[in-house]
């Protein structure tokens, strides 16, 4: 069974599909007060802005990472 994880701030949720993930370091480089894989949980959706967070979110080329805005 695959792995889903989310996260959310209220505003948007965040998706984590661990086996799709190609480690490309896009979001911890690109964001790494949100996205950091030496902390637990290594996701934080409190440390950015949700216009950040997105636009990190679109730049991983895996979608080991998507989300959806929380209505
Ligand atoms: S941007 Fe996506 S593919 Fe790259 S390390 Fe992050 S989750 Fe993995």
């Amino acid at each position: 069974m695959n792995t889903v994880k989310q996260y959310t701030n209220g505003e948007v949720t965040v998706i984590w599909r661990p086996d799709r993930c190609c480690h490309s370091g896009n979001c911890w480089q690109g964001l790494p007060r949100v996205f950091n894989p030496k902390r637990h949980p290594w996701i934080n959706l409190t440390a950015a802005a949700t216009p950040d967070i997105i636009k990190q979110v679109e730049c991983c080329p895996s979608s080991a990472l998507t989300y959806h805005v929380v209505l």
